[in-house]
């Protein structure tokens, strides 16, 4: 036995536990700009990577490698479930946004996405302006997702998109898409939240709100008269929706048993803790819309928007998003699975006939 295999071997991105076989993973430094940055290619079979570019202060450039090679494959799956031609891919720059971050660093991140050919496109994501964008595009072609490459903020769509999935996991559960007059607790009053409570209203949804932000319950009280609840309590509210729109992780073995709504569907990234809290849901009767599914309508409207046509492409892939739940929850049902199980599965059967 030599020394190196007595020790345990340096743990690498082959056999980093987040690798699923991604295509390629590159390391980017640039020590005149300060740039550190991981740019992670996980799968092109159904076309050129496309993923947001995200800043963050990572505690480490191995919790950075972690955050790349999760967040690159969830791109995958996304994209194609979404029925985009794209593949997974995703850049993050190991920096703290508010201290570190200069347009200089982003111009120089522009320049190694341009050496990528193509093969990853690039967008905003945490901690990433869209003045940061456009220092970005000042090196690479690129970039979607700007005002100069198609619609500008995603938001908006991606709030349809929710507002479709709700309507879908309505018909689903309850035997209707008509929110006329069900209660919705809507959780995080954001660019998706706040724009979600407004289709929600118009289609006579009763709306309870929270965030932890008080100027933003105040606003939605004025212009829905909403009812607040404080955002600790908005999962287990007397309501026939919850719909988490902040932050991910809000479905876990404290919250789950709390909730009172039967269906669970919302704007949030990463909803369920654990895949336990998946089945913690179908145990409880609880139709849960996988985050990805439903949130989707942002990464359309950056992948198919292109700068002086209308969105109607965009709106008609977005409202897809309501078939392709129906058709998730339908399995899910049949084959006695989770919904995100199913989700996953359907992202994959695409992936295998491109
Ligand atoms: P945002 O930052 O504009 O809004 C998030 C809101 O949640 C803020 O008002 C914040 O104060 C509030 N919040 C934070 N912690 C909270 C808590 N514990 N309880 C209640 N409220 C809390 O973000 P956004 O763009 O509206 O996105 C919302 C969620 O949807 C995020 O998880 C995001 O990853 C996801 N998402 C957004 C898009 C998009 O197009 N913006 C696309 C896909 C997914």
């Amino acid at each position: 036995m030599n020394a190196l295999s007595s020790h345990a071997v340096p743990t690498g991105v082959f056999d980093h536990p987040e690798f699923r076989n991604h295509e390629s993973v590159c390391f980017v430094s640039d020590p005149a700009t300060g740039l550190k940055a991981i740019i992670a290619i996980h799968d092109t079979t159904l076309g050129p990577s496309l993923g947001g570019c995200r800043v963050w202060p990572y505690a480490s450039g191995a919790e950075a490698l972690t955050d790349a090679l999760r967040l690159s494959r969830g791109m995958t799956y996304k994209n194609a479930l979404a029925g985009l031609d794209l593949g997974g891919g995703k850049a993050v720059i190991l920096a703290d946004p508010r201290k570190d971050k200069t347009s200089d660093m982003m111009r120089a991140f522009g320049s190694y996405v341009e050496r990528l050919s193509g093969s990853y496109i690039t967008a905003e994501d945490v901690g990433v302006s869209p003045s940061d964008m456009e220092a970005v595009a000042e090196r690479t072609a690129h970039v979607r997702g700007t005002r100069d490459t198609g619609l500008g903020d995603p938001s908006p769509y991606t709030a349809l998109g929710v507002f479709v999935g709700i309507q879908a996991a309505a018909r689903h559960a309850l035997g209707s898409a008509d929110l006329d007059g069900l209660s919705v607790s809507v959780q995080g009053l954001g660019h998706v939240g706040f724009d979600l409570c407004g289709r929600l209203q118009a289609a006579g949804a009763k709306l309870i709100v929270s965030d932890i932000h008080a100027p933003s319950v105040e606003k939605a009280i004025e212009v829905f008269g909403a009812t607040a609840v404080p955002a600790a309590q908005a999962h287990q509210v007397q309501a026939d929706i919850f719909a988490p729109c902040a932050l991910g992780g809000g479905l876990n073995s404290e919250t789950i048993p709390a909730l009172k709504a039967g269906i669970v569907a919302g704007a949030a990234n990463n909803q369920l803790m654990t895949a336990e809290d998946g089945l913690a849901l179908k145990a409880r009767g609880i139709l849960y819309a996988p985050d990805y599914a439903i949130n989707a309508g942002g990464v359309i409207s950056i992948a198919l928007s292109r700068p002086g046509e209308s969105d109607a492409l965009v709106v008609e892939q977005t409202q897809a998003i309501g078939a392709t739940l129906t058709r998730i929850f339908e399995r899910a049902a049949a084959e006695n699975l989770t919904p995100e199980v199913v989700a996953d599965r359907m992202a994959e059967e695409r992936l295998a006939k491109p």
